[in-house]
């Protein structure tokens, strides 16, 4: 398959190989794409450089904390420098302090709804600032979402308010976008056991929960993930732009 044949891309969100964002760069890279990875900080250097260099020995690896805009800056200057252009961009980062996800949401601190919403909101919209000018072709831009921005998820807390901002962003970068062929897409992703998702208080529940109610009766797989990346990435979904994707076995459809 080489749906992707031609693109290059951009991966923020690799913390191991469970990460979501190492499915949807593999399935990215089994359709073709030439793509380039981030980090956050020393501690995930080599865990990234040990995958990513899977996809080649010249695989380009920077570091990118995505609250400091001159990272952001300089991933793009470099990558921009090597490639000439870029066509698709994954955003797959969040955060938000480990005591804002227990107990009430009432309780939240004004420093945790900041970082919450800097780190896993307001970063999309600086990354996308960044590479479009060298979306010259058109492009792709996909972050991941959950659940929780639309629904009470108990636990979710300030990261489902964070969410929802992530998500109302990508409908005004849509419109912005779209006249220069830029899609902006959503993928809400079911619970899938990454080292994020086990910052989530009751995390195991969850997962249980999931597979009783969904209709597939089932929890999603990374490799599913991955393919869902994989089309809102190709033509395929030419005429895909503004929207929350749920990969989730059916579990959004609930009513209880
Ligand atoms: P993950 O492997 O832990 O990935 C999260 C990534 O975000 C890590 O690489 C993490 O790096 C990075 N990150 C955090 N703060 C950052 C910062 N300031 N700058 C740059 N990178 C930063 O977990 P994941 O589950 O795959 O999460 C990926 C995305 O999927 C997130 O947006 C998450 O909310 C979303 N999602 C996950 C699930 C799930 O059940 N797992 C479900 C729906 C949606 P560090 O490790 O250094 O912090």
């Amino acid at each position: 398959m080489s749906l992707l044949a031609g693109k290059i891309g951009i991966v923020f969100g690799v913390a191991n190989k469970r990460s979501i964002a190492w499915a949807i760069a593999q399935a990215w890279h089994e359709a073709g794409a030439m793509l380039a990875f981030t980090y956050q900080g020393e501690r995930l250097r080599e865990n990234v450089e040990e995958l990513a260099s899977t996809f080649g020995a010249d695989t380009l690896i920077l570091p990118c904390d995505v609250t400091r805009d001159e990272e952001i800056e300089r991933v793009f200057a470099v990558a921009g420098e090597k490639f000439g252009k870029l066509h698709l961009l994954l955003h797959s980062v969040a955060f938000a302090p480990r005591a804002a996800l227990e107990g009430r949401f009432l309780d939240t601190s004004r420093e945790a709804f900041r970082v919450a919403h800097d780190v896993s909101a307001y970063s999309l919209v600086a990354l996308s600032r960044h590479a479009v000018p060298w979306m010259t072709e058109g492009g792709s831009i996909v972050a991941m979402t959950y659940y929780g921005a639309k629904k009470v998820v108990p636990h979710y807390n300030v990261m489902g308010v964070a969410k929802a901002a992530l998500e109302a962003s990508t409908r005004y970068l849509a419109y912005d976008l779209g006249p220069q062929k830029i899609r902006v897409n959503c993928i809400s992703a079911g619970p899938v056991n990454t080292l994020a998702a086990r910052g989530i208080s009751g995390f195991g529940e969850m997962l249980k929960h999931y597979e009783a109610h969904a209709p597939l009766k089932r929890n999603v797989l990374p490799d599913e993930l991955g393919a869902t990346g994989a089309f809102l990435a190709s033509d395929g979904a030419a005429a895909i732009t503004g929207q929350v994707l749920y990969v989730d076995c059916g579990y959004q459809i609930m009513g209880m």
